[in-house]
């Protein structure tokens, strides 16, 4: 029995220059065995802590998940009568369960995959599949690496097709057509292909080329490419999924544009974009930067939205711009993403890596693959810690639209209709709300602003 083996990947160190070699040649099983057997006393242990950290992660999810259907009340909540007929209410938490149990099959489904690819060496299968084209290092690890992106991607589709038109659809969200879901899966798809490829390619090839901190050149290439994606997005990938065509001129354009003069708000322009097209769910967003800045509001939105809501609304999204909440964001993640690399960098050559996936050979680019799955436990982490900041920037974003915008009773009524009309769930549970929530709960924002209105009234009736 022969068995495939690259020469090029015994030599693992992040920070040595890798020799390109463009052929791999097989060797007699029992060098393998030697080598690998080095490696088998410790494989049990490590793919122990690395399935545990996945079982760990999912298990938290879940509790959450189960946690969050138990904290559903029957009962209307006060602020939302008249907003919520029982029976609407009633299909809310119905569109919750479902969702919930939907989420939880296809968790467990890819949580099983995972560790059954792992446990039966599915990588070190993979690898050797990627090798027998012969190709270089980088080509290489572009074939491994998308064999795995492709295999998850088809794998996810029978579970996107039930949500959008079994799920969704029952709960007359769904305008989606056949013909669309297929252009955008492939649209996304070719996308995802030309930045793959350029992200591995450009990764490898510094992993491979530079000698010291190379991680550091990871991280510039990332921060480059992220506002390179930035500023495209808006102009060349966002319209090939949605059509965007400048606000007609009228009440709600000649509002909107008067509060933004009012704030010095320097933009592009508005938008409408045609959200209708996938669902009857509804949104307003801010994109771009400086005088590149768009905003956009989804058709579906402005239909169902007085003037006045809907700029209290965008009161809220220049807010985020004005009190600095998009820069914090963008710094956090880049100091975060900064970490990770540096941690990374500390662990892709190292042996147990490689052997808690099963793996008997060490490539580059089958490390990155290690990382990117090792760092959802972490990225859960990093979640709490995001979504914590996000919370208390959209309280105050909503402070923000009622101190400039002045209409604290329309931003009210714009989010229990945009609460109604998502069928959002009034009563999330608090470990659901701490690991997944970037918006506070909807009751919580509306009793933060009438208490900043009972607050500014003390304020200003003192003499
Ligand atoms: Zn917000």
């Amino acid at each position: 029995m022969n068995i495939l083996i690259h020469k090029n990947i015994i030599r693992t160190r992040f920070t040595t220059k890798y020799v390109t070699i463009d052929s791999y040649k097989t060797l007699p099983a029992h060098c393998i065995i030697t080598y690998c057997g080095k490696i088998g006393a410790n494989m049990n242990f490590y793919t122990f802590i690395v399935v545990s950290l996945l079982i760990t992660t999912y298990l938290v999810e879940m509790a959450s998940n189960l946690l969050n259907i138990k904290n559903i009340s029957s009962n209307v909540p006060f602020e939302f009568q008249g907003y919520f007929d029982k029976e609407k209410y009633t299909k809310s938490q119905e569109y919750l369960k479902t969702n919930t149990k939907f989420y939880i099959v296809l968790s467990s489904f890819f949580l099983t995959l995972q560790i059954i690819f792992i446990v039966s060496h599915g990588f070190n299968y993979l690898n050797t599949v990627s090798l027998s084209f012969g190709f270089g290092t980088i080509l290489t690890g572009l074939v491994f690496i998308g064999i795995l992106f492709f295999a998850v991607e088809i794998l996810k589709l029978p579970f996107s097709i039930f949500h959008i038109f079994i799920i969704e659809e029952k709960f007359g969200f769904n305008k989606l057509s056949i013909k669309n879901f297929v252009l955008d899966i492939l649209k996304s798809w070719i996308i995802s292909t030309i930045i793959g490829i350029v992200v591995c390619t450009t990764i490898l090839w510094i992993l491979i080329n530079v000698y010291q901190s190379a991680w550091l050149f990871v991280f510039l290439f990332i921060i480059l490419l992220n506002l390179f994606i930035t500023l495209i997005a808006p102009i060349v990938i966002m319209p090939l999924f949605n059509k965007y065509t400048p606000l007609e001129e009228g009440e709600l354009k000649k509002s909107i544009e008067k509060y933004a003069k009012k704030e010095r708000f320097k933009m592009k322009g508005i938008f409408k974009m045609d959200g209708s097209k996938r669902s009857t769910k509804s949104n307003a967003f801010l994109t771009g930067f400086g005088m590149f800045r768009r905003i956009v509001l989804f058709d579906t939105l402005i239909q169902k939205h007085t003037v006045d809501e809907l700029t209290s609304v965008l009161a809220h999204e220049m807010g985020h711009f004005r009190l600095g909440h998009i820069v914090k964001h963008i710094i956090f993640s880049l100091i975060s993403t900064g970490i990770m690399l540096f941690i990374f960098s500390l662990l892709i050559d190292k042996v147990w890596l490689y052997s808690a996936f099963c793996m008997h050979v060490q490539p580059v680019y089958a490390g990155i693959a290690f990382l990117i799955i090792l760092y959802s436990p972490v990225s859960l982490v990093t979640k709490v810690v995001s979504n914590y900041f996000s919370r208390r920037y959209e309280y105050q974003a909503d402070a923000y639209s009622i101190k400039t915008h002045k209409n604290p009773e329309a931003m009210i009524i714009a989010l229990k209709k945009l609460s109604v009309d998502n069928l959002s769930n009034l009563h999330p549970h608090r470990l659901k709300v701490i690991l997944e929530y970037s918006h506070p709960p909807i009751l919580k924002r509306i009793k933060a602003i009438k208490s900043l209105v009972i607050l500014e009234s003390v304020f200003l009736s003192k003499p």
